[in-house]
């Protein structure tokens, strides 16, 4: 069999403005034709035309998989008592992150490649397709491209963050860890990453300086990496700025954004990644995404899986998150889950539904309406496509 026609369609999806049905471009009782991997006709059901097979949704929605622009996947260890803490009082900080690193750097490449493989098997399995990792929890030259050189067996989207934090042992010499970061590590992660990433953040004691991650930032840039940026997580900081100086692709987090932030995101090619798992299990404040939507600041959604202040990679969750939490309409959040996330990473062969666009690259709801993704949280209504048509 070499095409299938996917009918009773609720709901597609598409994103593609030439549509013209909202910001969604969402098309009413649709149909599409996939024919060897790929979407080769899209429209009403009515008019759909014949193929080898049929797969019949029964009134589902039909998405773009959600793109999960930032995660930290490759690690080890459990902190869920950390969590447990901070849940009755014990403010984050950035510290735990060396109790990760211990058990990260304990663990053997298969140890470590099963604790991968499992992660992204359960984004797979909530209607993530495209899933960005990065490094960070070696801080060693060996200990980073080994990280680096794992997650490449899953993803294309793989990023250098040795500037996650100073480990304790360059505590007392913060410049030598700068320059190991922009020097020799950095040599050893390139091949492995298309990119660098630094936590940019001066109200953490951990994490790197406005000066620190402009060196480390700007030596990545040089050696042929795309920059990305943590940045105005805890506080109102440098992150924003120096992200948009860069070109970065993104700044993720933007919990903390002034006026002048704001302005410079909107006249910039950089989106403001927001992440609201983190907001949700750190007792944070979340940001306000209409402020940003409505300064003309591209958006986008992602999980941020992470030990520490984020396990989980649910991106329902995420979007549930953003319309109950952070003024996003359901359409608005669902757009920055996929086409924003998407852009956040530079690709416009994901986060749409067009001519072309590979049936691995799909989801599925158990749902009549995207909105569902909001209004029914915490259940499990994504799925990818069923594997008879990929
Ligand atoms: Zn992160």
């Amino acid at each position: 069999m070499t095409s299938t026609a996917v009918t009773g369609i609720s709901e597609l999806v598409t994103n593609d403005p030439a549509r013209e049905r909202g910001l969604l471009g969402v098309v009413q009782d649709a149909a599409v034709v996939v024919d060897e991997g790929r979407i080769a006709w899209i429209g009403p059901e009515t008019d759909v035309p014949d193929a080898d097979g049929r797969l019949e949704l029964n009134r589902q929605t039909m998405m773009p998989g959600f793109v999960d622009s930032h995660s930290h996947l490759v690690f080890a260890g459990d902190r869920s008592a950390e969590f447990v803490a901070r849940m009755t009082g014990t403010p984050y900080d950035g510290g735990g992150i060396a109790v990760t690193r211990e058990a990260t750097c304990a663990a053997d490449d298969e140890q470590l490649r099963a604790l991968v493989a499992a992660r992204v098997a359960e984004m797979n399995a909530l209607g993530t397709t495209t899933v960005e990792i990065k490094s960070g929890y070696g801080l060693t030259v060996e200990q980073e491209a080994r990280a680096l050189r794992i997650a490449a067996e899953f993803t294309t989207e793989t990023t250098y963050l040795g500037a996650h934090v100073v480990p304790l042992e360059y505590h007392d010499d913060r410049a030598a860890y700068v320059e190991l970061c922009a020097g020799e590590m950095l040599e050893a992660c390139a091949p492995h990453a298309r990119w660098i990433d630094a936590f940019c953040e001066p109200n953490s004691q951990y994490a790197f300086t406005e000066d620190e991650a402009r060196h480390i930032l700007t030596a990545g840039k040089d050696r042929g990496l795309l920059v990305r940026v943590h940045g105005n997580q805890l506080g109102p900081g440098p992150g924003v700025q120096v992200a948009v100086d860069l070109g970065a692709a993104s700044v993720d987090h933007c919990t903390y954004l002034s006026d002048s932030d704001v302005e410079a995101l909107a006249g910039s090619g950089t989106v403001a990644t927001l992440l609201p798992g983190v907001e949700f299990s750190t007792h944070s404040p979340y940001p306000d995404a209409s402020r940003l939507i409505a300064a003309g600041v591209a958006v986008a959604l992602a999980s941020d899986c992470n030990p520490g202040t984020c396990y989980s990679s649910s991106m329902p969750l995420m979007v549930a998150l953003a319309v109950r939490e952070m003024n996003m309409s359901p359409e608005e959040a669902v757009y920055a889950a996929t086409a924003g996330s998407a852009r956040a990473l530079r690709r416009d062969d994901i986060g749409t539904v067009r001519l072309g666009t590979s049936a691995r690259d799909l989801a599925v709801l158990d749902a009549p309406s995207y909105r569902h993704l909001a209004y029914r949280p915490g259940m499990p209504i994504a799925h990818r496509l069923p594997g008879t048509v990929l």
